[in-house]
């Protein structure tokens, strides 16, 4: 699917706004960009400057294949001025270089945009050298503020900028996406359970070796009855390093819950296959793996190393094991 399809079909009514002032001529200079998660912001800001910069235009609708949407969505278009936070806030100084770019600078014939990214982290005196900024439309030049939390910014940008709340997508939403991009829907659950909203190719290549290998490591317990301490040998050749087991832990969890809903009635059949495993386990033997899961990860977030924190689990599983 186009990049942009995908926002006509979750964000119908944010895209119909703008296109509709586009036709009329009658766009206004300041937007705050609000309201979804941060890929789907960042690609509607995108969608954005593509409508007013696209060689191609048809009416409203960018072609994203000419020079300037390919630069627009490569986040290299020669037209656009893009500020994040420099630390955790954006300050005076940045806002001050921004305007010095945009008033000498006129090599391009077409529109201009700045992008403020994280806006609400704006500081006051950052806030109030905007505000003159944008007290002084230029023709051709908008203003894209881009956050999550448009509540915090101060009152006086608020009432200047023309508001574009987007369409939350929600779990259902972003892993019916993340198929559609061609993911299983298992790797798009547990991509999505992992905080991901869009997936590259080594991260779903991460994913999936990991989920196999939680996979290969609780069927090694429950099924083929392999010893926890002897299992883990196994799996320390696969998680490297700290991320790469905490991803592991919460992938092992996103499997025990799959099970759970099966015990539960929630549904008929396993996610992820392990109808096996859910016959060998009960109600407590599942929650009693969770919650050595959980102080696992906990520890993992003390700096304990991975190692340890795995040896925690097989250790405890192993326990349980001989105590049933
Ligand atoms: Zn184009």
């Amino acid at each position: 699917m186009d990049m942009f399809d995908e926002l006509y079909k979750y964000q119908p009514i944010a895209t119909k706004i703008v296109q509709n002032a586009y036709r009329q001529k009658r766009v206004a200079h300041a937007f705050a960009i609000s309201g979804a998660e941060e890929t789907q912001l960042h690609l509607f800001a995108n969608w954005f400057m593509a409508v007013f910069s696209c060689e191609n235009n048809d009416d409203g609708f960018p072609c994203g294949e000419c020079v300037h949407c390919k630069q627009i969505l490569k986040d290299e278009y020669i037209g656009t001025y893009i500020i994040e936070p420099d630390g955790a806030t954006i300050k005076k100084e940045q806002i001050v270089d921004m305007q010095k770019q945009f008033t000498t600078y006129g090599l391009t014939q077409g529109a201009r945009f700045y992008v403020i990214n994280q806006a609400h982290t704006m500081t006051i005196s950052a806030a109030n050298s905007l505000l003159k900024f944008l007290e002084e439309p230029t023709s051709n030049v908008y203003a894209l503020l881009v956050t999550k939390s448009p509540d915090m910014m101060p009152i006086t940008i608020q009432s200047r900028v023309q508001q574009l709340q987007l369409n939350i997508m929600g779990r259902e939403l972003i892993i019916k996406k993340l198929v559609n991009d061609g993911h299983s829907e298992r790797l798009a659950t547990i991509a999505y359970e992992l905080g991901y909203e869009e997936l590259n190719e080594e991260a779903a290549a991460q994913l999936a070796s990991l989920t196999e290998a939680a996979l290969i490591y609780l069927g090694n317990i429950d099924v083929a009855q392999i010893n926890p301490l002897v299992a883990q040998m196994d799996l320390e050749a696969q998680v490297k390093n700290k991320s790469q087991a905490d991803n592991f832990f919460t992938i092992l969890l996103i499997l025990l819950n799959d099970i759970l809903d099966v015990k539960s009635g929630k549904k008929e059949t396993t996610l992820f296959g392990i109808d096996d495993i859910e016959k060998k386990n009960t109600i407590k033997t599942i929650a009693e793996k969770m919650d050595t899961i959980i102080t696992a990860q906990k520890y993992l977030h003390a700096n304990v190393s991975s190692n340890l924190a795995l040896s925690l689990i097989s250790l405890r599983w192993n326990a349980q094991k001989e105590g049933e």
